[in-house]
């Protein structure tokens, strides 16, 4: 007779099938999405309720929801923020117009633009004075490609959204431009995009420093790291987060079937089907609390075995506005 284990499973534990989680790290809050959501708290702890906020402050509901719960009032246009109460301007960045007409009403505004963002903005603004054409790599509608847009005046930059609009684009002076990208984008299309600028247009400047931000890069890379070892992979994010949405296009890619869910509820557990080994990651507006969320939802269903996959450290924190260092 075989020996019994140890600590045999209870009759619930024996009854699930196990499934193994590998969660990818790094994931979830950068330090930009972090720095975003202080600026907001602390803005309400110094100022009282409301602080109103210009846009999701990040995208992500349960970010939103809570802020809303501590006193925050979001809306999408300045116009809807009455006289005398504080402004947030959200981690995207804003076009130069809104702080100026924010100024003009004598309105109280903080920026929580990311200083990833704001590094890209102050690129296109010398770029333009320079009196070079910015082809811009980004995704039309977003709102860090309206606020960098608006950094420079009308007709200083052209978006390119894909590879083809490379390929298309004809510039009025070709041997004075210069290229600059989103922050959010993938690593592998916007390599592709840049390799065909370079080569219609060999004297192209390219951005001092890489513009895909450090949290986009290395959450992309940790999905890559675990992708073959998994047969399916969640990411935890909203629709409308860039990054979150670019890295199921990056497991995708790898040949993992992978699926964008914002809460536990929005598992599909028949497409879990045969799932033995599931990877989990959150975009950069994801908190951790939902991943937890995630697992727990799991482990209702399956017999889980958690395992973190590190693939680089990060340690960037990004300072506060010093108005709101002391609060
Ligand atoms: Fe900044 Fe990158 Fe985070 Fe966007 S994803 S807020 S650019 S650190």
């Amino acid at each position: 007779m075989p020996d019994l284990p140890h600590s045999a499973p209870t009759d619930t534990q024996a009854a699930l099938p196990p499934l193994a989680l590998l969660i990818a790290a790094p994931r979830g809050f950068c330090a930009g999405v972090d720095r975003a959501i202080q600026i907001v708290e602390l803005a309400i702890a110094k100022h009282g309720a409301p602080v109103y906020v210009r846009h999701e402050i990040v995208h992500n509901k349960y970010v939103v929801d809570s802020l809303k719960a501590k006193g925050a009032v979001f809306v999408e246009e300045l116009d809807e923020v009455p006289d005398g109460v504080p402004v947030v301007f959200s981690a995207h960045g804003v076009p130069k117009s809104v702080p100026a007409d924010a100024a003009a009403r004598g309105l109280y505004y903080l920026d929580a633009t990311c200083p990833l963002v704001s590094k890209v903005h102050r690129q296109a603004e010398r770029l333009v004075e320079a009196g070079r054409h910015i082809l811009f790599v980004g995704h039309g509608g977003h709102p860090e490609v309206i606020g960098t847009f608006g950094q420079v005046p009308d007709g200083g930059m052209t978006l390119i959204e894909t590879a083809a609009d490379a390929e298309r684009v004809a510039p009025a002076d070709p041997d004075n431009l210069a290229f600059l990208t989103q922050t959010t984008l993938s690593v592998d299309d916007t390599a592709e995009v840049i390799a065909i600028l370079r080569a219609r247009f060999p004297a192209i400047q390219a951005p001092r420093g890489e513009d895909i931000c450090y949290a986009t890069s290395n959450r992309q890379a940790a999905v890559k790291a675990i992708g073959a070892a998994c047969d399916a992979m969640l990411v935890i994010g909203a629709p409308n987060s860039s990054n979150s949405l670019r890295l199921v296009e990056v497991a995708e890619r790898g040949g993992t079937k992978a699926r964008l869910i914002q809460r536990a509820a929005e598992i599909d557990f028949d497409w879990l089907a045969g799932v033995r080994t599931l990877g989990i990651t959150a975009g950069a507006s994801a908190p951790e609390v939902l991943v937890r969320e995630v697992v727990d939802h799991l482990a209702t269903r399956f017999t889980v075995e958690e395992r973190e996959a590190e693939s680089v450290r990060e340690t960037m924190v990004f300072k506060l506005p010093r108005s709101l260092e002391t609060a």
